[in-house]
């Protein structure tokens, strides 16, 4: 197997700083030794700095998860008000090429594979936007074989004639080729690192070119280059210490704010999930009331970048995450392929079971009761 430090020799290799910073903050941590005084100053800071998150996301922070609570709250309606912003994930093809062993889509499992043609992609995309939602999130397997950067370029041109917002969630490029995304209308780009942890993520990345650690590492840098708007992270909780995972993503999102402020971040907070592939996985290793730390404390930390709660979530959950901490949230999900448009028997399986089957309007009535405000797009081009 090659080494995950290797790359493949198409793959760029830019000069970045972003992994050793990422890789000092998570080395030789501590979580157990932040008290009740250190919750109290990271709660009172206005700008927080890496040692008020590690605190905020520590065992006494779960103590004290009524206060962060709270406090998330609070910055949540001072930078978002009550807005919610609505977007659907619209799974175009399932080939992929890696061997991720906690994933659905993996190389080795014998599922129903399936790649959408583009009047497919069209009368699912007229499906969706049948529901009034103008934000779509276009997801692939990581098969580059199967869904060249040519067939995502055409599917977002495509999307752009029914969609004010896309997002693209496919496998890792290089600089040249997410300028092509941008070109074509992309927005903005959403890669999982999944684990920091070398070791771990060396043992859950058994094949293909998701293997390569630092390649993958430095995906929102390479799109920033390219010209998209926005970039996405999120780590799986669940593959690994999910606090380490977890101060790994914030400072990710942290020094690349830094360097490139004029970005817009956002951040996932998946669960693993149970899968066609491992029916064991136990998705309440982290239980909410973790999830619900994790949340609070990137709102603290990172007040203005958005914050997604999808779907692998509970309706219930979902609804009282986006009162306090999250600002988007998917809706009227299917993980499979071709699922939308009912007249389409070409469909193809399931990344991953939701929990949350809502479709957009009744997740829209539900939010109104509660006193948010849904927001479809608030993005304009001049
Ligand atoms: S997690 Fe992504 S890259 Fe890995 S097997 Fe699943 S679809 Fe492929």
């Amino acid at each position: 197997m090659i080494e995950i430090d290797k790359y493949y020799p198409d793959m760029e290799i830019i000069d970045s700083d972003i992994e050793n910073l990422i890789l000092n903050t998570i080395k030789d941590c501590d979580f157990d030794k932040y008290t009740n005084e250190d919750i109290d100053t990271a709660l009172k800071k206005e700008y927080l700095d890496i040692e008020d998150f590690k605190a905020l996301i520590s065992p006494m922070g779960l103590m004290r998860l009524e206060d962060l609570a709270k406090c998330a709250k609070e910055k949540r309606e001072r930078y978002f008000g009550k807005n919610v912003y609505f977007f659907t994930p619209l799974y175009i093809s399932n080939y992929c090429e890696n061997n991720c062993i906690y994933c659905g889509f993996n190389c080795k499992n014998n599922i129903n594979r399936m790649k959408l043609d583009f009047e497919e992609i069209e009368k699912e995309l007229i499906e969706i936007q049948k529901s009034g939602l103008e934000e779509i999130l276009i997801l692939t397997g990581e098969s580059k074989k199967m869904s060249d950067v040519e067939y995502i370029c055409n599917s977002i041109r495509i999307a752009k004639k029914y969609f004010k917002n896309i997002g693209v969630e496919i496998y890792p490029l290089n600089t040249d080729e997410y300028k092509l995304l941008h070109q074509a209308g992309a927005d903005y780009v959403t890669v999982f690192q999944e684990t920091y942890d070398k070791d771990v993520y060396e043992k859950k990345h058994q094949g293909g070119r998701k293997r390569i650690y630092p390649y993958r590492l430095n995906s929102q840098e390479r799109a920033i280059l390219g010209g998209l708007r926005g970039v996405a992270f999120g780590a799986l909780l669940g593959l690994c210490d999910y606090r380490k995972d977890t101060l790994a993503t914030a400072s990710h999102i942290y020094y690349l704010q830094k360097k490139y402020p004029q970005i817009e971040y956002s951040v996932s907070i998946p669960r693993l999930r149970p899968t066609v592939a491992d029916k064991t996985i136990n998705p309440n290793d982290i239980d909410e009331k973790k999830l619900l730390q994790i949340m609070c404390a990137y709102r603290i930390f990172l007040p203005y970048i958005n914050m997604t709660i999808s779907t692998r979530e509970s309706a219930v959950f979902r609804n009282n995450a986006v009162q306090i901490a999250a600002t988007k949230i998917s809706s009227g999900v299917s993980t499979g392929i071709g699922k939308h448009d009912e007249t389409n028997t070409h469909k193809g399986d399931e990344q991953f079971e939701i929990a949350d089957n809502r479709t957009t309007d009744e997740i829209y009535k539900t939010l109104k009761e509660l006193n948010m405000q849904p927001v479809m797009n608030d993005y304009i081009y001049v």
